[in-house]
């Protein structure tokens, strides 16, 4: 037996591996390997879920951010980007609009834009939990204070997304300006879950300057951090950031990698991302196949979707808008698998939530 193939072997049988062995099993990545880790990541996710994918409604509150992340697209140097914010009124209107197609996960997405201040956001997230008391509440709203995070979770929030982007605090400063601190952000994943949310942390896949060594550092992290969700996609370019030129993740490794993540923590919610979607014309049914179970459609109004512009091309039509629900429940359909439009709340415990609610 290949040396890959003993790595991927015991990970299916132990759910972990140490930070070499699974640097080993990225660097060796052979066909094989990743056929195996897709059937056996499938194999626990069907465990779990059943064939469930569950589907979140995606509402992209702003494009304005007081960060300059060097990878993004809405970063603050941009000054090309065409910034928007949505009001406490339209983000209502996506909620209904999503609540009458069936959402019941409504997730708030946005730059780190200081409009959305603590009572503009907890008046924002207690209509939404007046409104709609059977639908969870997603927050995805950057780094903020452990204050700020309580107010939001007494307000109504359930879950909150921070990728930690990398768990490897230099390849953190070549990816962030000198004014963002890679403690800071481990540190409100860790204020996130003590709060009390369903927590998610993630990365990009191919971001420039990753190696092998840190993704096992990401696998490491997870597998440790435990979080109730975890979001990664590859990186992919744009035009207007310093990284214009780097060249776009793997499909392949991310789809290696969604297969480890999926074994590492078997009851885990492991979205199909848009930049999936995006480099790939089937890499959200592919991801799927490789153990992703959530799929997160653009419920953001129509006229600004084009705006919330994190890579070049990004794909917010066609079975990426969520009013598509047909063409989206007929391609996951197709792939096998069958759409759920329940909260779908972590299989994990939380120690305190609002998902009782
Ligand atoms: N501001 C919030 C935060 O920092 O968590 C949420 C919005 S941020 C734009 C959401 C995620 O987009 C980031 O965590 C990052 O991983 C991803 N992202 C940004 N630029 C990207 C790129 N060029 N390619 C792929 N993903 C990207």
């Amino acid at each position: 037996m290949t040396a890959v193939m003993e790595l991927a072997g015991r990970l299916a049988g132990s759910h972990d591996l140490s930070q070499e062995e699974l640097a080993g099993l990225i660097r060796l990545r052979s066909r094989e390997s990743a056929e195996f880790l897709k059937e056996q990541a499938a194999a626990q996710c069907r465990r779990y879920y059943h064939g469930k994918v569950f589907l979140r409604g995606l509402i992209e509150i702003s494009s304005i951010c007081r960060n300059d992340c060097l990878y993004c697209g809405i970063r603050k140097s941009n000054q090309a980007a065409d910034r928007y914010r949505l009001d406490k009124e339209q983000i209502l209107l996506c909620c209904r609009r999503g609540h009458a197609l069936g959402y019941r996960t409504f997730v708030l997405q946005g730059g780190e834009d200081p409009w959305f201040n603590d009572d503009r956001m907890t008046d924002i997230v207690s209509a939404i939990r007046r409104e709609f008391p059977d639908c969870a509440i997603t927050l995805s709203l950057g780094e903020r204070s452990r204050e700020s995070y309580q107010r939001l979770f007494d307000a109504g929030a359930d879950r909150y997304l921070l990728r930690h982007e990398t768990a490897s605090e230099s390849h953190y400063h070549y990816l962030h300006p000198a004014s963002m601190s890679f403690q800071n952000r481990m540190e409100c994943l860790r204020h996130l879950r003590e709060t009390g949310y369903q927590t998610g942390c993630g990365f990009m896949v191919g971001s420039p300057g990753q190696t092998a060594e840190h993704l096992a550092r990401d696998l490491r992290f997870i597998k440790q951090f435990e979080p109730h969700m975890v979001g990664i996609g590859p990186f992919l370019s744009h035009k207007d950031t310093p990284f214009a030129s780097q060249p776009g993740g793997s499909v392949e490794l991310t789809l290696y990698l969604l297969s480890i993540i999926r074994l590492l923590l078997p009851r885990v919610l492991l979205p199909a991302t848009t930049a999936l979607g995006t480099a790939s014309a089937d890499g959200r049914e592919e991801g799927l196949r490789c153990g992703a179970n959530v799929v997160m459609p653009n419920l953001s109004p129509p006229d600004v979707r084009e705006k919330y512009n994190l890579y070049d091309n990004k794909l917010c039509t066609g079975a990426e808008a969520a009013e598509s629900l047909a063409v989206l429940k007929k391609r996951i359909g197709e792939a096998g698998f069958l759409v759920s439009m329940e909260r779908g709340d972590s299989l994990i415990q939380t120690t305190a939530g609002n998902n009782m609610n």
